[in-house]
Protein backbone atom coordinates (compact mmCIF):
# COMPACT_ATOMS: atom_id res chain seq x y z
CA UNK A 1 0.00 0.00 0.00
CA UNK A 2 2.34 2.95 -0.64
CA UNK A 3 -0.24 5.21 -2.13
CA UNK A 4 -0.68 7.48 1.04
CA UNK A 5 -3.87 8.81 -0.26
CA UNK A 6 -5.75 5.26 -0.76
CA UNK A 7 -8.43 4.46 1.97
CA UNK A 8 -7.94 1.55 4.28
CA UNK A 9 -10.64 -0.47 5.33
CA UNK A 10 -9.77 -2.82 8.15
CA UNK A 11 -12.50 -5.67 8.45
CA UNK A 12 -12.69 -7.46 12.03
CA UNK A 13 -15.50 -10.02 13.23
CA UNK A 14 -15.18 -6.91 16.28
CA UNK A 15 -15.10 -3.70 15.67
CA UNK A 16 -12.25 -2.43 18.39
CA UNK A 17 -14.25 -0.16 21.08
CA UNK A 18 -15.51 -0.07 23.78
CA UNK A 19 -18.91 1.22 24.89
CA UNK A 20 -20.29 1.54 28.03
CA UNK A 21 -22.97 3.74 29.85
CA UNK A 22 -21.82 6.15 32.92
CA UNK A 23 -25.26 8.14 34.68
CA UNK A 24 -27.19 7.53 31.72
CA UNK A 25 -24.33 8.89 29.19
CA UNK A 26 -23.04 6.39 26.53
CA UNK A 27 -19.57 6.77 26.01
CA UNK A 28 -17.32 5.13 23.17
CA UNK A 29 -13.44 4.00 23.52
CA UNK A 30 -10.88 2.69 21.23
CA UNK A 31 -9.86 -0.97 22.23
CA UNK A 32 -7.03 -1.96 24.16
CA UNK A 33 -5.57 -4.68 21.87
CA UNK A 34 -1.97 -4.69 20.24
CA UNK A 35 -4.44 -4.36 16.48
CA UNK A 36 -5.91 -1.08 17.73
CA UNK A 37 -2.90 0.45 18.86
CA UNK A 38 -0.62 -0.84 15.73
CA UNK A 39 -3.30 0.03 13.35
CA UNK A 40 -5.24 3.56 14.55
CA UNK A 41 -1.96 5.45 12.86
CA UNK A 42 -2.29 3.58 9.44
CA UNK A 43 -6.07 4.37 9.70
CA UNK A 44 -5.87 7.75 10.28
CA UNK A 45 -3.23 8.68 8.00
CA UNK A 46 -5.32 6.92 5.24
CA UNK A 47 -8.31 8.34 6.17
CA UNK A 48 -9.41 4.70 7.33
CA UNK A 49 -12.93 2.98 8.13
CA UNK A 50 -12.91 0.09 10.52
CA UNK A 51 -15.95 -3.17 9.54
CA UNK A 52 -17.17 -5.35 12.66
CA UNK A 53 -19.14 -5.97 14.66
CA UNK A 54 -20.45 -3.81 17.50
CA UNK A 55 -20.87 -6.67 19.74
CA UNK A 56 -23.93 -6.96 21.95
CA UNK A 57 -25.39 -3.72 23.31
CA UNK A 58 -27.81 -3.07 20.53
CA UNK A 59 -30.15 -0.43 23.25
CA UNK A 60 -26.81 2.01 22.48
CA UNK A 61 -27.04 4.58 19.98
CA UNK A 62 -24.00 3.58 17.96
CA UNK A 63 -24.64 6.05 14.87
CA UNK A 64 -24.54 9.33 17.61
CA UNK A 65 -21.66 7.44 19.29
CA UNK A 66 -19.79 6.40 16.30
CA UNK A 67 -19.78 9.47 14.48
CA UNK A 68 -18.11 10.84 17.76
CA UNK A 69 -15.86 7.90 17.53
CA UNK A 70 -14.65 9.50 13.98
CA UNK A 71 -14.45 13.07 15.02
CA UNK A 72 -12.34 12.07 18.21
CA UNK A 73 -10.09 9.17 16.14
CA UNK A 74 -9.91 10.35 12.93
CA UNK A 75 -11.12 7.09 10.93
CA UNK A 76 -14.28 5.72 10.71
CA UNK A 77 -16.37 2.69 12.18
CA UNK A 78 -19.50 0.83 10.18
CA UNK A 79 -21.13 -1.55 11.83
CA UNK A 80 -22.26 -5.03 10.61
CA UNK A 81 -24.91 -6.87 13.18
CA UNK A 82 -25.77 -9.84 14.18
CA UNK A 83 -29.09 -11.97 15.40
CA UNK A 84 -28.69 -13.99 18.37
CA UNK A 85 -29.39 -17.00 15.95
CA UNK A 86 -26.12 -15.78 14.18
CA UNK A 87 -23.82 -14.91 17.28
CA UNK A 88 -24.82 -18.69 18.43
CA UNK A 89 -24.13 -20.60 14.76
CA UNK A 90 -21.46 -18.29 12.73
CA UNK A 91 -19.77 -16.70 16.04
CA UNK A 92 -20.08 -19.40 19.10
CA UNK A 93 -20.63 -22.19 17.10
CA UNK A 94 -18.75 -22.68 13.59
CA UNK A 95 -16.01 -19.86 14.46
CA UNK A 96 -15.46 -20.56 18.41
CA UNK A 97 -16.33 -24.66 18.61
CA UNK A 98 -15.05 -25.62 15.13
CA UNK A 99 -12.22 -23.96 13.77
CA UNK A 100 -10.50 -22.32 16.66
CA UNK A 101 -10.05 -25.85 18.20
CA UNK A 102 -9.32 -27.51 15.07
CA UNK A 103 -6.61 -24.64 13.96
CA UNK A 104 -5.10 -25.19 17.50
CA UNK A 105 -4.56 -28.95 16.77
CA UNK A 106 -7.61 -30.10 19.68
CA UNK A 107 -9.43 -31.79 17.85
CA UNK A 108 -11.29 -33.59 20.79
CA UNK A 109 -12.96 -29.84 21.20
CA UNK A 110 -14.40 -29.83 17.95
CA UNK A 111 -17.77 -30.00 17.33
CA UNK A 112 -18.36 -30.26 13.38
CA UNK A 113 -22.40 -29.13 13.50
CA UNK A 114 -23.94 -29.02 9.77
CA UNK A 115 -26.22 -26.08 10.68
CA UNK A 116 -23.62 -23.87 11.90
CA UNK A 117 -21.58 -24.20 8.46
CA UNK A 118 -24.39 -22.36 6.20
CA UNK A 119 -24.47 -19.77 8.52
CA UNK A 120 -21.02 -18.68 8.75
CA UNK A 121 -20.97 -18.54 5.07
CA UNK A 122 -24.14 -16.71 5.78
CA UNK A 123 -22.44 -13.96 8.23
CA UNK A 124 -19.53 -13.80 5.69
CA UNK A 125 -21.65 -13.05 3.06
CA UNK A 126 -22.93 -9.87 5.23
CA UNK A 127 -19.82 -8.97 6.30
CA UNK A 128 -18.83 -8.68 2.37
CA UNK A 129 -22.09 -7.08 1.35
CA UNK A 130 -21.35 -4.11 3.96
CA UNK A 131 -17.95 -3.49 2.55
CA UNK A 132 -19.17 -3.54 -1.29
CA UNK A 133 -21.76 -1.33 -0.18
CA UNK A 134 -19.29 1.36 1.31
CA UNK A 135 -16.00 1.05 -0.34
CA UNK A 136 -14.89 2.38 -3.75
CA UNK A 137 -12.44 0.79 -6.32
CA UNK A 138 -9.36 2.54 -5.14
CA UNK A 139 -9.85 1.47 -1.35
CA UNK A 140 -7.37 -1.15 -0.08
CA UNK A 141 -9.24 -4.06 1.59
CA UNK A 142 -7.74 -5.66 4.94
CA UNK A 143 -9.58 -8.73 6.44
CA UNK A 144 -8.29 -10.04 9.73
CA UNK A 145 -9.11 -13.26 11.33
CA UNK A 146 -10.58 -17.01 11.30
CA UNK A 147 -14.18 -15.83 11.66
CA UNK A 148 -14.14 -14.14 7.98
CA UNK A 149 -12.22 -16.27 5.89
CA UNK A 150 -14.67 -16.54 3.26
CA UNK A 151 -15.45 -12.42 2.76
CA UNK A 152 -12.82 -11.86 0.06
CA UNK A 153 -14.58 -15.09 -1.57
CA UNK A 154 -18.09 -13.67 -1.43
CA UNK A 155 -16.94 -10.13 -2.53
CA UNK A 156 -15.31 -11.66 -5.66
CA UNK A 157 -19.34 -12.86 -5.88
CA UNK A 158 -20.20 -8.94 -5.45
CA UNK A 159 -17.48 -7.96 -8.18
CA UNK A 160 -14.61 -6.96 -5.99
CA UNK A 161 -11.93 -6.69 -8.33
CA UNK A 162 -9.16 -4.57 -6.21
CA UNK A 163 -6.47 -6.52 -4.36
CA UNK A 164 -7.52 -8.02 -1.14
CA UNK A 165 -5.52 -8.78 1.87
CA UNK A 166 -6.06 -11.67 4.79
CA UNK A 167 -4.14 -11.90 7.59
CA UNK A 168 -4.89 -14.80 10.23
CA UNK A 169 -4.25 -13.91 13.88
CA UNK A 170 -4.52 -17.74 14.65
CA UNK A 171 -2.24 -21.15 13.50
CA UNK A 172 -2.73 -22.82 10.41
CA UNK A 173 -2.82 -26.68 11.45
CA UNK A 174 -1.33 -29.45 9.65
CA UNK A 175 -2.85 -31.00 6.80
CA UNK A 176 -3.47 -34.37 8.33
CA UNK A 177 -5.33 -32.70 10.76
CA UNK A 178 -7.41 -29.96 8.54
CA UNK A 179 -8.45 -32.80 6.56
CA UNK A 180 -11.01 -33.05 9.09
CA UNK A 181 -13.01 -30.55 8.34
CA UNK A 182 -16.28 -31.73 6.27
CA UNK A 183 -15.58 -28.15 4.28
CA UNK A 184 -11.63 -27.90 4.25
CA UNK A 185 -12.47 -27.77 0.01
CA UNK A 186 -14.43 -24.71 0.35
CA UNK A 187 -12.84 -22.92 2.99
CA UNK A 188 -9.43 -23.50 0.88
CA UNK A 189 -10.75 -22.14 -2.07
CA UNK A 190 -12.76 -19.17 -0.34
CA UNK A 191 -9.06 -18.08 1.15
CA UNK A 192 -7.24 -18.24 -2.19
CA UNK A 193 -10.03 -15.63 -3.59
CA UNK A 194 -7.57 -13.27 -1.82
CA UNK A 195 -4.92 -11.74 -3.13
CA UNK A 196 -2.07 -12.07 -0.36
CA UNK A 197 -2.56 -14.21 2.94
CA UNK A 198 -0.14 -13.64 5.87
CA UNK A 199 0.03 -15.96 8.32
CA UNK A 200 2.01 -15.81 12.21
CA UNK A 201 4.78 -18.13 11.13
CA UNK A 202 7.15 -20.01 8.78
CA UNK A 203 5.14 -23.11 10.18
CA UNK A 204 1.75 -21.81 9.33
CA UNK A 205 2.56 -20.80 6.13
CA UNK A 206 3.96 -24.29 5.44
CA UNK A 207 0.82 -26.40 6.57
CA UNK A 208 -1.47 -24.13 4.50
CA UNK A 209 0.60 -24.24 1.29
CA UNK A 210 0.73 -28.00 1.83
CA UNK A 211 -2.96 -28.01 2.32
CA UNK A 212 -3.95 -25.98 -0.55
CA UNK A 213 -1.80 -28.80 -2.53
CA UNK A 214 -3.49 -32.09 -1.29
CA UNK A 215 -6.97 -30.56 -1.58
CA UNK A 216 -7.45 -27.96 -4.09
CA UNK A 217 -4.94 -29.78 -6.41
CA UNK A 218 -4.81 -27.65 -9.57
CA UNK A 219 -2.99 -25.17 -7.48
CA UNK A 220 0.52 -24.74 -8.58
CA UNK A 221 3.49 -23.07 -6.69
CA UNK A 222 4.50 -20.24 -9.06
CA UNK A 223 7.91 -20.15 -6.91
CA UNK A 224 9.26 -20.49 -2.68
CA UNK A 225 11.04 -17.66 -1.21
CA UNK A 226 12.21 -17.37 2.30
CA UNK A 227 9.27 -14.88 3.26
CA UNK A 228 6.51 -16.23 1.03
CA UNK A 229 5.54 -18.41 -1.70
CA UNK A 230 3.50 -17.30 -4.81
CA UNK A 231 0.86 -19.65 -6.14
CA UNK A 232 -1.24 -19.74 -8.86
CA UNK A 233 -5.30 -20.17 -8.56
CA UNK A 234 -7.90 -19.39 -10.90
CA UNK A 235 -5.52 -17.72 -13.29
CA UNK A 236 -4.82 -15.32 -10.41
CA UNK A 237 -1.04 -15.36 -8.23
CA UNK A 238 -1.65 -14.42 -4.79
CA UNK A 239 1.44 -14.23 -2.27
CA UNK A 240 1.74 -16.50 0.92
CA UNK A 241 3.51 -14.85 3.85
CA UNK A 242 4.65 -14.83 6.99
CA UNK A 243 4.48 -12.01 9.32
CA UNK A 244 4.59 -12.51 13.07
CA UNK A 245 2.44 -9.68 15.10
CA UNK A 246 3.81 -8.17 17.98
CA UNK A 247 3.24 -5.04 20.70
CA UNK A 248 4.21 -1.73 20.98
CA UNK A 249 7.32 -2.13 22.86
CA UNK A 250 7.69 1.84 23.86
CA UNK A 251 4.68 1.66 24.91
CA UNK A 252 5.10 -1.57 27.63
CA UNK A 253 8.52 -0.29 28.74
CA UNK A 254 7.80 3.02 29.23
CA UNK A 255 4.64 1.78 31.10
CA UNK A 256 6.88 -0.23 33.42
CA UNK A 257 8.96 2.32 34.28
CA UNK A 258 5.99 4.75 35.42
CA UNK A 259 6.01 5.62 39.10
CA UNK A 260 2.78 4.33 39.65
CA UNK A 261 4.28 0.72 38.77
CA UNK A 262 7.37 0.93 40.04
CA UNK A 263 5.07 1.53 43.65
CA UNK A 264 2.90 -1.47 42.61
CA UNK A 265 5.73 -3.82 42.16
CA UNK A 266 7.62 -2.72 45.10
CA UNK A 267 4.21 -3.91 46.89
CA UNK A 268 3.83 -7.34 45.49
CA UNK A 269 6.79 -8.43 46.45
CA UNK A 270 6.83 -7.20 49.58
CA UNK A 271 3.47 -8.54 50.27
CA UNK A 272 4.91 -11.75 49.20
CA UNK A 273 7.81 -12.07 51.48
CA UNK A 274 10.47 -11.49 49.35
CA UNK A 275 10.19 -15.13 47.75
CA UNK A 276 10.14 -15.42 43.60
CA UNK A 277 7.10 -15.29 41.63
CA UNK A 278 6.45 -17.24 38.61
CA UNK A 279 3.31 -15.57 36.54
CA UNK A 280 0.51 -17.21 34.29
CA UNK A 281 -1.77 -14.57 32.91
CA UNK A 282 -3.82 -16.14 30.50
CA UNK A 283 -7.54 -15.74 28.81
CA UNK A 284 -9.76 -18.61 30.45
CA UNK A 285 -9.14 -20.88 27.32
CA UNK A 286 -8.32 -24.73 26.91
CA UNK A 287 -5.39 -23.75 24.55
CA UNK A 288 -3.97 -22.15 26.81
CA UNK A 289 -2.37 -25.43 28.93
CA UNK A 290 -3.04 -24.41 32.50
CA UNK A 291 -4.05 -27.37 33.73
CA UNK A 292 -0.68 -28.98 32.68
CA UNK A 293 1.01 -25.51 33.96
CA UNK A 294 -0.54 -26.35 37.45
CA UNK A 295 0.78 -30.14 37.13
CA UNK A 296 4.30 -28.70 36.27
CA UNK A 297 4.29 -26.86 39.42
CA UNK A 298 3.08 -29.36 41.49
CA UNK A 299 5.78 -31.70 39.65
CA UNK A 300 8.28 -29.17 41.03
CA UNK A 301 7.60 -28.69 44.18
CA UNK A 302 7.53 -32.47 44.66
CA UNK A 303 10.68 -33.05 43.19
CA UNK A 304 12.69 -30.08 44.24
CA UNK A 305 11.48 -29.16 48.21
CA UNK A 306 14.37 -26.41 47.88
CA UNK A 307 11.91 -24.24 45.87
CA UNK A 308 9.01 -24.84 48.50
CA UNK A 309 8.53 -21.44 50.64
CA UNK A 310 10.80 -19.44 48.16
CA UNK A 311 8.43 -19.93 44.87
CA UNK A 312 4.44 -19.06 44.32
CA UNK A 313 2.92 -19.16 41.24
CA UNK A 314 0.69 -16.31 40.51
CA UNK A 315 -1.75 -17.57 37.88
CA UNK A 316 -4.40 -14.76 36.38
CA UNK A 317 -7.43 -16.07 34.48
CA UNK A 318 -9.11 -13.68 32.55
CA UNK A 319 -12.72 -14.56 32.05
CA UNK A 320 -13.57 -15.53 28.56
CA UNK A 321 -16.25 -17.13 26.56
CA UNK A 322 -18.03 -18.48 29.96
CA UNK A 323 -21.00 -19.04 28.76
CA UNK A 324 -19.37 -21.94 26.61
CA UNK A 325 -20.24 -24.72 29.28
CA UNK A 326 -16.51 -25.68 28.27
CA UNK A 327 -15.18 -22.82 29.67
CA UNK A 328 -17.29 -23.13 33.05
CA UNK A 329 -16.22 -26.60 33.08
CA UNK A 330 -12.27 -25.67 32.38
CA UNK A 331 -13.05 -23.13 35.33
CA UNK A 332 -14.38 -25.65 37.46
CA UNK A 333 -11.22 -27.82 36.96
CA UNK A 334 -8.70 -24.88 37.52
CA UNK A 335 -10.32 -24.26 41.13
CA UNK A 336 -10.07 -27.36 42.30
CA UNK A 337 -6.78 -28.24 40.94
CA UNK A 338 -5.77 -24.80 42.51
CA UNK A 339 -7.35 -25.91 45.67
CA UNK A 340 -6.14 -29.11 45.95
CA UNK A 341 -2.48 -28.19 45.05
CA UNK A 342 -2.59 -25.29 47.78
CA UNK A 343 -4.01 -27.80 50.59
CA UNK A 344 -0.91 -30.29 49.93
CA UNK A 345 1.92 -27.95 50.00
CA UNK A 346 0.60 -24.94 51.89
CA UNK A 347 2.28 -24.04 54.99
CA UNK A 348 1.94 -21.20 57.51
CA UNK A 349 3.10 -17.85 56.03
CA UNK A 350 3.12 -19.82 52.27
CA UNK A 351 0.90 -20.47 49.70
CA UNK A 352 1.78 -22.43 46.38
CA UNK A 353 -0.77 -21.00 44.03
CA UNK A 354 -2.70 -17.85 44.33
CA UNK A 355 -4.76 -17.80 42.00
CA UNK A 356 -6.90 -14.59 40.37
CA UNK A 357 -9.86 -14.90 38.35
CA UNK A 358 -10.20 -11.64 37.16
CA UNK A 359 -9.06 -9.27 34.72
CA UNK A 360 -6.11 -6.55 36.20
CA UNK A 361 -5.63 -2.90 35.56
CA UNK A 362 -3.06 -1.98 33.82
CA UNK A 363 -1.02 -1.05 36.43
CA UNK A 364 -1.09 -4.19 37.89
CA UNK A 365 -0.70 -5.66 35.16
CA UNK A 366 2.69 -4.07 34.65
CA UNK A 367 3.48 -4.38 38.28
CA UNK A 368 3.49 -8.46 37.99
CA UNK A 369 5.09 -8.63 34.20
CA UNK A 370 7.88 -6.44 35.51
CA UNK A 371 8.35 -7.66 39.05
CA UNK A 372 7.86 -11.70 38.91
CA UNK A 373 11.41 -13.36 38.35
CA UNK A 374 9.59 -16.29 36.08
CA UNK A 375 7.11 -16.29 33.51
CA UNK A 376 5.21 -19.44 32.87
CA UNK A 377 3.65 -19.32 29.11
CA UNK A 378 3.12 -22.56 28.38
CA UNK A 379 0.20 -22.67 25.85
CA UNK A 380 -0.62 -26.15 23.99
CA UNK A 381 -0.56 -24.06 20.37
CA UNK A 382 -1.17 -20.31 20.30
CA UNK A 383 -0.78 -18.07 17.31
CA UNK A 384 1.66 -15.83 18.67
CA UNK A 385 1.06 -14.91 22.68
CA UNK A 386 1.59 -11.33 23.33
CA UNK A 387 2.05 -12.03 27.11
CA UNK A 388 5.27 -13.42 26.59
CA UNK A 389 6.24 -10.22 24.43
CA UNK A 390 4.88 -7.93 27.07
CA UNK A 391 6.38 -9.60 29.90
CA UNK A 392 10.29 -9.35 28.77
CA UNK A 393 8.85 -5.37 27.41
CA UNK A 394 7.99 -5.04 31.03
CA UNK A 395 11.28 -6.47 32.45
CA UNK A 396 12.98 -3.71 32.48
CA UNK A 397 15.48 -4.97 35.58
CA UNK A 398 16.15 -7.42 33.21
CA UNK A 399 15.87 -9.99 35.87
CA UNK A 400 12.81 -12.58 34.55
CA UNK A 401 13.31 -15.45 33.02
CA UNK A 402 10.55 -16.70 30.36
CA UNK A 403 9.41 -19.87 29.96
CA UNK A 404 7.93 -20.62 26.74
CA UNK A 405 5.92 -23.38 25.33
CA UNK A 406 7.78 -24.26 21.80
CA UNK A 407 3.85 -24.44 20.02
CA UNK A 408 3.36 -20.90 20.56
CA UNK A 409 4.22 -18.76 17.69
CA UNK A 410 6.43 -16.54 19.69
CA UNK A 411 8.44 -19.11 19.98
CA UNK A 412 10.10 -18.88 16.67
CA UNK A 413 11.80 -15.26 17.79
CA UNK A 414 12.20 -15.99 20.98
CA UNK A 415 13.17 -19.47 21.55
CA UNK A 416 16.96 -18.37 22.17
CA UNK A 417 16.48 -16.04 25.07
CA UNK A 418 13.67 -18.20 26.60
CA UNK A 419 13.40 -21.81 28.04
CA UNK A 420 11.38 -23.53 25.67
CA UNK A 421 9.76 -26.42 26.97
CA UNK A 422 6.96 -29.14 25.66
CA UNK A 423 3.60 -28.13 27.89
CA UNK A 424 2.50 -31.70 27.77
CA UNK A 425 6.13 -32.96 29.18
CA UNK A 426 5.35 -32.51 32.92
CA UNK A 427 8.30 -33.41 33.68
CA UNK A 428 10.45 -30.93 31.61
CA UNK A 429 8.07 -28.48 32.50
CA UNK A 430 8.81 -28.87 35.97
CA UNK A 431 12.53 -29.26 35.25
CA UNK A 432 12.64 -25.47 33.50
CA UNK A 433 10.68 -24.16 36.73
CA UNK A 434 13.83 -25.51 38.82
CA UNK A 435 16.42 -24.26 36.49
CA UNK A 436 14.88 -20.67 36.02
CA UNK A 437 14.26 -20.22 39.35
CA UNK A 438 18.14 -21.86 40.18
CA UNK A 439 19.36 -19.12 37.30
CA UNK A 440 22.34 -16.99 37.58
CA UNK A 441 21.72 -13.17 37.67
CA UNK A 442 24.35 -12.39 34.73
CA UNK A 443 22.50 -15.74 32.53
CA UNK A 444 19.14 -13.89 33.35
CA UNK A 445 20.94 -10.33 32.28
CA UNK A 446 21.79 -11.85 29.26
CA UNK A 447 18.62 -14.12 27.86
CA UNK A 448 16.41 -11.70 29.15
CA UNK A 449 18.52 -8.87 27.00
CA UNK A 450 18.21 -10.85 23.45
CA UNK A 451 14.51 -11.03 24.20
CA UNK A 452 14.50 -7.71 24.77
CA UNK A 453 16.13 -6.38 22.19
CA UNK A 454 14.65 -9.12 19.28
CA UNK A 455 10.71 -7.21 20.58
CA UNK A 456 11.96 -3.80 20.49
CA UNK A 457 12.95 -3.84 17.03
CA UNK A 458 10.54 -6.20 15.57
CA UNK A 459 7.91 -4.74 17.19
CA UNK A 460 3.94 -4.15 16.08
CA UNK A 461 4.42 -0.50 13.80
CA UNK A 462 7.36 -3.28 11.92
CA UNK A 463 4.55 -5.91 11.51
CA UNK A 464 1.98 -3.33 10.22
CA UNK A 465 4.43 -1.87 7.60
CA UNK A 466 5.98 -5.41 6.64
CA UNK A 467 2.50 -6.27 5.55
CA UNK A 468 1.23 -3.30 4.05
CA UNK A 469 4.68 -3.46 2.04
CA UNK A 470 4.00 -6.86 0.25
CA UNK A 471 0.49 -5.43 -0.78
CA UNK A 472 1.83 -3.88 -3.76
CA UNK A 473 3.02 -5.97 -7.20
CA UNK A 474 3.97 -9.52 -6.15
CA UNK A 475 7.91 -9.33 -6.61
CA UNK A 476 11.08 -9.79 -4.71
CA UNK A 477 10.53 -9.53 -0.93
CA UNK A 478 12.23 -7.33 1.50
CA UNK A 479 14.71 -8.57 3.91
CA UNK A 480 12.63 -8.21 7.07
CA UNK A 481 13.10 -9.68 10.30
CA UNK A 482 16.40 -8.84 9.88
N1 LIG B 1 -4.74 -8.86 29.14
C1 LIG B 1 -5.93 -8.22 29.39
N2 LIG B 1 -6.43 -8.19 30.66
C2 LIG B 1 -5.78 -8.78 31.69
C3 LIG B 1 -4.59 -9.45 31.44
C4 LIG B 1 -4.11 -9.48 30.15
O1 LIG B 1 -6.53 -7.65 28.45
O2 LIG B 1 -6.28 -8.74 32.82
C5 LIG B 1 -4.24 -8.83 27.75
C6 LIG B 1 -2.74 -8.98 27.63
O3 LIG B 1 -2.12 -7.74 27.95
C7 LIG B 1 -2.56 -9.42 26.18
C8 LIG B 1 -3.88 -10.13 25.87
O4 LIG B 1 -4.73 -9.92 27.01
O5 LIG B 1 -2.41 -8.30 25.33
C9 LIG B 1 -3.69 -11.62 25.63
O6 LIG B 1 -3.12 -11.80 24.37
P1 LIG B 1 -2.45 -13.20 23.94
O7 LIG B 1 -1.93 -13.03 22.57
O8 LIG B 1 -1.42 -13.60 24.95
O9 LIG B 1 -3.62 -14.26 24.00
P2 LIG B 1 -5.12 -14.28 23.43
O10 LIG B 1 -5.98 -13.97 24.62
O11 LIG B 1 -5.20 -13.24 22.33
O12 LIG B 1 -5.34 -15.69 22.96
Amino acid sequence: MDNPHQRLIVVSNRLPIVVSQEEDQWQIKPGSGGLVTALSPVLKQHRGLWIGWPGSGDEAPLDELFDRFSDEQQYQLHGVTLSDEEVEKYYLGFSNKTLWPLFHDLLGHCHFNEENWPCYGAVNRRFAEAIAEVSTPDDFIWVHDYQLALVGSHLRDLGIRQSLAFFLHIPFPAPDLFRRLPWKTELLRGLLDYDLIGFQTLRDRRNFVNSVLAFVPETEVLSRQRYFTLLRYNGRTLKIGHFPISIDFAQFDAAARSPEVTDAAWYLHEHLGGRQLVLGIDRLDYTKGIPERFLAFERALEKYPEIRTNLSLIQVVVPSRIDVAEYQQLKDELEGMAGRINGRFAEPGWVPIHYLYRSLDPVQLFAYYRTSEIALVTPLRDGMNLVAKEYCACSIERKGVLILSEFAGAADRLGKGALLVNPYDIEGTADAIFQAYSMAHEERLRRMGMLRAEIRRNNVYRWVGWFLAETGPHEEPQDYLA
